[in-house]
């Protein structure tokens, strides 16, 4: 029988604009050197080599090829570094990563030059900065006061600024402090002004205890982590207001719960977690990293339009093969230091998420902010874990469990996997502009919107299916498209039918009570966390962004990231001043 022939990738201008400056390998005078089919070529095959690892293999090239089908099809895309890197020089094929900041100047500036070599390579940072002695604290080597952790977070974030990620994105970070440490007033100020710390999103790691201090009024204490002792006691309820107040004012702090993350890690015997990666959704130990990978859910809907479905079959075959294309990206990767390929291994980690699901909902005709949308992500998303662990147990038969799972949850329940985690929603900031869908679990931006990426190249995009709907309704003309071009919601363009605005509905039509709904049930089935953005209108309240935190702690969310229309001058999609 005849090979059939290769896909032929079909990609936007848009998704070319981005491959061209940032994923096609160039030659040393800047020129490029490969088309996009052949950048998922490379990738597919150097990701299949890593069955030669195992005596239980699939053939490499029949691999590659399956790979590379499910690639050039738009239907499935790793993390950007990936994309980028495999088979090329660097091979660092991870995007998420967390180091260890201890208490020592040794120990601060060991890890910062560990962030300049992750960056380098593509990957982002995530650091908690808990176990800093706080400012004014003794120092005894110079019998002088510590800075405290802010100042160094400045640190970290100007080396950012000069280490340029992989020559190709500047790099990314995430910082946290728990809500416990004396300085936690002065960290939750940290980016109120827009030119600070502009490198890194920023966290307060949230206990229980405190979210009970605040629901009776009660005070909490603020421990000195070098000493252990409590230093003061603070009202819960006014530390609770200044982060809110932050919050609605410029979007950061977001916060993570951290109790419910360790409740749900799957080795808390290996040790404890203290942070995540900088767009939140992977919690991971010191020096571990993780890699991701995400189903485009709009190419599996099929059928003329009154009896469009989706495609279950064909969705489990491609998150088997996700699966065991990630779990191959771990052993071909080169980890920039040893003790992150050390402990990344012993878990395994990977995060295989989905993309393109409002494009899937309009497909469908179901509004995003409906009782429907909300079911359908809930079954969609256990359709995706369910067979997305099968998937890993499948693997653990033929390759091993991961190393540390005798010491793991896991084997408690008796599930043997490959994997420790297997699922995570990740924004999908990029790769969702190279599969030209809608990014990650949120809606629409706006019907037709302007992305902001690589700092200036700016991508606009007037939704397919709106522009085919308007036409089907005599309604598209040049007029109505550049109207809906300039706004942000269309719903009170009132020479569009009902329907049609009503399946167009955007970040800004949906209540934030919904967004943290679509967020807890997507969570539900992320063995990690889920990466969205809670928007907020202009208008909104400080006790609306305080509701949001409160219904994400009670629905068993990992954290909240929200965003107020306006808060902030510069308004970049999905990762919030990062890219
Ligand atoms: N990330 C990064 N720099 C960026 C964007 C993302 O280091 O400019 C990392 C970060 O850990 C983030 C993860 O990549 O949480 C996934 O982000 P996203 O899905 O947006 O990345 P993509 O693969 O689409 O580039």
């Amino acid at each position: 029988m005849p090979t059939p022939r290769p896909t032929v990738p079909q990609l936007s201008r848009n998704a070319l604009t981005v491959l061209e400056r940032r994923y096609l390998m160039k030659n040393t005078q800047g020129r490029l050197v490969e088309t996009p089919a052949q950048m998922f070529h490379r990738v597919a095959a150097n990701i299949a080599e890593a069955e030669r690892g195992y005596r239980k293999r699939v053939p490499p090239a029949r691999l590659a090829r399956s790979f590379y089908d499910m690639m050039a099809k738009l239907e499935f895309l790793p993390n950007s570094p990936t994309l980028m890197n495999a088979g090329g020089r660097l091979q660092q094929l991870s995007a998420c990563f967390v180091l260890p900041v201890e208490d020592s100047l040794e120990s601060i500036y060991e890890t910062l030059k560990h962030q300049a070599l992750i960056h380098q390579s593509g990957g982002g940072t995530g650091f908690s900065f808990s176990r800093l002695r706080p400012k004014d604290d003794v120092v005894a080597t110079t019998h002088g006061i510590a800075s405290g952790p802010v100042s160094f977070m400045r640190i970290f974030n100007t080396s950012t600024d000069v280490i340029k990620q992989g020559g190709t994105r500047r790099g990314a970070n995430m910082g946290i402090l728990r809500v416990d440490h004396p300085d936690i007033l002065e960290f939750i100020q940290a980016k109120r002004h827009p030119q600070e710390l502009t490198n890194f999103n920023i966290s307060v790691g949230v206990t229980d205890a405190f979210m009970q201090a605040v629901a009776r009024g009660r005070d909490y204490p603020l421990i000195n982590p070098r000493t252990n002792k409590v230093v003061r006691r603070v009202s819960a309820q006014m530390v609770f207001d200044a982060l809110i107040e932050a919050a609605w004012t410029s979007g950061e702090p977001g916060i993570i719960f951290l109790d419910q993350i360790n409740r749900t890690q799957p080795t808390p015997a290996v040790g404890e977690i203290e942070a995540t990666n900088p767009c939140g959704e992977q919690p991971l130990l010191p020096y571990e990293s993780c890699v991701l990978g995400s189903i485009n859910l709009s190419k599996f809907v099929a059928g003329p339009e009154q009896t469009r479905h989706i495609e279950y079959e064909r969705l489990a075959e491609t998150i088997r093969l996700a699966v065991r294309f990630l779990d191959n990206v771990i052993d071909m990767t080169r980890f920039p230091l040893e003790a992150i390929a050390e402990v990344t291994t012993r878990n395994r980690k990977i995060g295989l998420g989905v993309m393109g699901f409002a494009d899937l909902l309009i497909l469908l005709n179901i509004p995003y902010d409906s009782e429907e949308a909300l079911k359908l992500g809930e079954s969609l998303m256990r359709f995706v874990r369910e067979h997305a662990h099968q998937a890993s147990a499948d693997l653990a038969r033929a390759r091993g469990v991961f190393p540390n799972y005798a010491k793991s949850r896991l084997k408690e329940s008796g599930e043997r996997r490959r994997n420790a985690t297997v699922t995570t929603i990740a924004p999908t900031g990029t790769i969702s502009i190279i599969a030209d869908c809608s990014a990650g679990i949120e809606p629409l931006y706006g019907v037709s919107f302007v992305r902001t990426v690589m700092d200036d190249v700016r991508l606009a995009t007037v939704h397919p299916e709106f522009l085919r709907l308007a036409r089907r309704h005599g309604i598209a003309t040049d007029a109505l498209i550049r109207e809906v071009s300039q706004q942000e919601s269309i719903q009170h363009l009132t020479e569009i039918p009902p329907d049609l605005r009503r399946l167009f509905v955007t970040a800004h039509d949906v209540s934030p009570e919904h967004h943290v709904k679509m967020q807890a049930t997507f969570q539900k089935y992320s063995d990690s966390g889920v990466s969205k953005t809670i928007n907020l209108p202009a208008g909104a309240s400080q006790a609306d962004v305080a509701a949001a935190f409160r219904l994400a702690y009670h629905l068993g969310c990992k954290g909240l990231t929200v965003f107020r229309t306006g808060s902030r001058e510069k308004q970049v999609l999905s990762c919030a001043n990062i890219q």
